[in-house]
């Protein structure tokens, strides 16, 4: 995690499984469904602590997606099925939602899942499906009803990634790693008691996701400062051997900016938290902070790459490493690279910021 480096799958697992060991699997969960019972205030602490350990972010697909989801709105057999198994990493659940056609404007999702007895047929087309090359199931929207209003017609899906008429093809990002796929699925069948909640909501449930995501983009606010504690070692050594020329000198002062703001962006955390600590409404704030937290952590990234310089071009050592630089350096290139994809998932920057002049400046 010092070095920049994203973790794969199986390290992620190798962590959840670490803190479900100590009774820490689901921060954000109820007690009764095998989570900390945590206060809002707990949890901040806990996050805070973990990115100051340097330690990993959970992966969230599981935990904050579809979990929640299950518990609030899934059958008693759903909960008892998938819940403990998402908290001891023995399922890892990948996001259906995006199509070709369907992001920003998810209502207009074409996957069709037509009932066939005691079963749904599922067929059509998923994209950017992160890690869906590790799931072992996928949470996924599709049209129940072309009759009804848009929104309406949507179901959710709890579907089994080793069904027959499932495929993956790969896609290569920005930096050059394998993290996103597309889904194929042709006529997938998903039994009737996989079906979340009633048929026809799927669309209403996602309000818990919106709710949840408040969550994880507070959670990802809280480590940029870790990313910044890799940027400042960066910039003190480039100091060190550059004497400080002019460039040092301006990438020391958009160091100190990016700090002052990020201590701006955890505010508004704390705000957020205090404010779900007293039960109140926290509105748009998540946008706010989702919107900041990808500007922040692209200009880290890039400072980071900048400042080291044309040895950020050695990024890819034959095993991931560069031996004659220090360890911190094959990843920043690809950490920039990466970072990119923060103000388009999860919402762009674009829809947060409608979300904000709707619903925050009454625009
Ligand atoms: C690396 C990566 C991982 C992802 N992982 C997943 C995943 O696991 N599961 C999943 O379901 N999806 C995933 N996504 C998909 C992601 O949610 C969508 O890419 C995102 O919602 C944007 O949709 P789109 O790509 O179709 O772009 P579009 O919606 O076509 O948008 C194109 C551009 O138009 C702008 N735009 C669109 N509508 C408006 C508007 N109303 N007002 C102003 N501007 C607008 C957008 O901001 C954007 O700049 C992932 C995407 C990426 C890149």
């Amino acid at each position: 995690m010092r070095a920049g480096l994203r973790l794969e799958p199986a390290e992620l697992v190798a962590y959840q499984k670490t803190l479900a060991s100590h009774g820490w699997g689901a921060p954000t969960w109820p007690l009764e469904f095998g989570g900390t019972g945590w206060t809002p205030t707990q949890r901040f602490i806990f996050e805070f602590e973990a990115s100051q350990a340097d330690a990993p972010p959970q992966f969230h697909q599981g935990l904050e997606l579809i979990g929640p989801i299950i518990f609030t709105y899934g059958s008693i057999d759903q909960r008892a099925r998938y819940l403990p198994r998402i908290v001891s990493a023995d399922d890892w659940w990948c996001q259906g939602y995006s199509e070709p056609g369907a992001g920003s404007d998810l209502a207009s999702l074409r996957t069709l899942a037509t009932r066939d007895g005691n079963a749904f047929v599922v067929n059509g087309l998923k994209t950017w499906t992160s890690f869906a090359h590790a799931a072992s199931h996928m949470f996924l929207l599709a049209r129940t009803s072309v009759q009804a209003r848009r929104q309406d017609g949507i179901s959710l899906l709890l579907v089994d990634m080793s069904a027959p008429g499932i495929k993956l093809r790969r896609i290569d990002s920005l930096d050059e790693s394998h993290h996103i796929n597309e889904v194929h699925l042709d006529d997938v069948r998903v039994p009737i008691s996989d079906l979340v909640g009633e048929e026809g909501k799927g669309w209403s449930y996602g309000k818990v996701l919106l709710d949840r995501e408040r969550g994880v983009a507070a959670g990802n606010a809280l480590r940029i400062r870790q990313q910044l504690r890799a940027v400042r070692r960066t910039v003190e050594r480039a100091a060190l051997a550059g004497a400080m020329s002019a460039a040092c000198v301006a990438q020391r002062i958009r160091l100190a900016q990016l700090e002052i703001e990020t201590i701006g962006l955890e505010i508004l955390v704390m705000r957020l938290i205090a404010d779900e600590a007293k039960g109140r409404n926290c509105g748009p704030q998540a946008s706010i902070i989702k919107l900041r937290w990808s500007e922040l952590t692209q200009q880290a990234a890039e400072l980071w790459a900048e400042t080291l310089g044309y040895h950020a071009a050695a990024y890819r050592g034959i095993d991931g490493h560069c031996a004659q630089f220090p360890a911190d350096m094959p990843y920043a290139v690809q950490g920039a690279l990466y970072s990119r994809v923060t103000s388009i998932y999860g919402g762009s920057s674009e829809i947060q910021r409608n979300i904000v002049a709707r619903r925050f400046l009454g625009l």
